[in-house]
């Protein structure tokens, strides 16, 4: 970038990036040369893999094969100071941030990149039976239930309780929904299979709900049909045109059929992070901030939104969807205009470029659109290790996450199967009255969330998708 710096030496204005993310890390090693203070902020220390989440719910790879702290990735980055901290509030007119300990923080430019959140459509009490998959945590959590059902199926005798708590039950369609279902078959199906003795965990039945009438609503139809077909070869029970209408300890309400299951996993949509709703700037119903087409927020030039938390539509006419790629090229994008700003040149449009997209539904079974190309099966698969692979950030995790899949492709095992955390009664079974609370010691505060009544009736929740991008039309 050529041109005199538009600020006074030796003042370098202050970048502040909020959301080490795909969209903020990207933005971050965008400005690694520019004549410009940065401070990168996250609540977490670590930059997340989010695309390999359902590979630790599933027990494949361990959570630090797809984190890497952030203070490492940017360590060579002298303009860099990384901020471990939430941000609880942004004041747009003083250009001002306010974080949770109450500090306030200010800036000459702001990058807001603080992606998304799990979205219940006015059910948030279901958020406890229903976890999704959005953070490390959540990950292990699943990962815990899942391996614990088997664990108590093992010791019951009542077939009943056995088959409801060897039911999973997964809630969305797209693609996380398509991938957690698959790999749910496939762990019980053969992972498992020969280490029980009283259990067949081969018996275990998972069901895929889906509210519109095709898996992966994003995708080309045959494309769909194809991961519906590959699923149903791994013995998932694919629901289509079905409706979640309530969920409760033990079961989830499809239409009018009560199924009783264990556990239960929502991929049924995504919200913005609810930072944009605080820049007191237009949101789409999904709360993501609609930015201008240089990604900076009307009235406020120095302000850039980025990513899960942007609603981009200048060059499609509708919302980009939440996908690494458009997160990462926004934040690039974001900070070349930042720089240009600086040395006095026009900002450029955001353009984004489109390089496909693909799921993977289990070993060897995937799809993949790539410009006109359609891929499934095995080419789609290879194609999707292989482009996780090259996006993952730091060269000792793709080793790591390389030889871990290469030991379950060979083994047909998964080389993370803990049960983290306190292992005692599970309130499902003590609501089914297998067990009495004083048997497992006191409740967390989550086992009396688990433990509220569940309402009556339906609400329903959104017709069709589960696909993030398609999300965007909210309940
Ligand atoms: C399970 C799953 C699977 C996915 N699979 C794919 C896939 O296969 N391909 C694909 O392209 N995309 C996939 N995506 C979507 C992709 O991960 C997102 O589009 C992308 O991560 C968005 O990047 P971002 O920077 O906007 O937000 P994120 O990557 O979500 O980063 C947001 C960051 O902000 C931080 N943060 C949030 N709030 C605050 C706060 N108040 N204060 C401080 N820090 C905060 C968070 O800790 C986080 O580090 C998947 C997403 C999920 C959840």
């Amino acid at each position: 970038m050529s041109g005199t710096l538009g600020y006074s030496e030796p003042y370098r204005p202050r970048v502040v990036i909020v959301g080490g993310g795909f969209g903020g890390l990207y933005a971050a090693r965008a400005l690694r040369h520019a004549p410009v203070r940065v401070t990168l902020i996250d609540r977490h220390n670590y930059h997340l893999f989010q695309p390999l989440l359902y590979q630790v719910a599933t027990a494949t790879l361990s959570p630090a094969d797809i984190a890497r702290p952030i203070r490492h990735i940017v360590r060579r980055q002298r303009n860099t100071d990384v901020l471990l901290a939430e941000v609880r509030d942004v004041d747009a007119a003083r250009r001002a941030l306010t974080l949770a300990d109450g500090r306030t923080l200010r800036y000459d430019y702001l990058i807001l990149a603080t992606g998304a959140v799990d979205q219940y459509f006015g059910h948030d009490e279901w958020a406890p039976i229903a976890p999704g998959l959005k953070t490390i945590d959540d990950a292990t959590e699943i990962r815990r239930r899942f391996l614990l059902a088997f664990e108590h199926a093992e010791q019951v005798d009542d077939p009943e309780l056995r088959r409801a708590l060897l039911t999973f039950v997964v809630i969305g369609g797209g693609p996380t929904g398509v991938e957690m279902a698959g790999a749910f078959a496939e762990m019980a199906h053969h992972t498992l299979r020969h280490d029980f003795r009283h259990v067949d965990p081969t018996a275990a039945r998972v069901v895929l709900v889906e509210g519109g009438e095709r898996l992966l609503a994003a995708y080309d139809e045959d494309l769909s049909e194809r991961a519906r077909e590959q699923l149903e070869a791994l013995g998932v029970e694919v629901r289509l045109n079905s409706l979640v209408t309530r969920i409760e300890l033990g079961a989830v309400h499809v239409g009018e059929e009560r199924i009783p299951a264990y556990p239960v996993v929502w991929a049924a949509g995504v919200a913005a992070s609810p930072l944009g709703r605080k820049l007191g700037v237009p949101t789409d119903r999904m709360g993501r901030v609609q930015v201008e087409r240089d990604l900076s927020v009307p009235g406020h030039p120095e302000v850039f939104v980025i990513g899960d938390l942007a609603s981009i539509t200048h060059q499609t006419g509708k919302p980009l969807p939440g996908v690494a790629q458009v997160a990462m090229q926004g934040g690039r994008a974001a900070a070349h205009n930042i720089v240009r700003t600086l040395y006095g040149e026009r900002r450029e449009p955001f353009h984004y470029r489109d390089k496909g997209s693909m799921a993977t539904i289990g070993r060897a079974k995937a799809i993949a659109e790539i410009g006109r190309i359609r891929l499934s099966g095995l080419v789609a698969w290879l194609a999707w290790l292989l482009i996780h692979i090259a996006f993952l950030v730091s060269f000792r995790n793709r080793v790591a996450v390389l030889l871990a899949w290469a030991w379950s492709y060979l083994t047909w095992q998964r080389g993370a199967r803990l049960i983290t955390g306190e292992v005692r009664p599970d309130n499902v079974l003590r609501k089914l009255g297998l067990q009495t609370p004083s048997e497992g010691g006191s409740e967390t505060e989550a086992e009396k969330a688990l433990a509220a009544p569940a309402p009556e009736g339906g609400g329903g929740w959104m017709e069709g998708d589960s696909d993030q991008a398609k999300a965007a039309g909210g309940a």
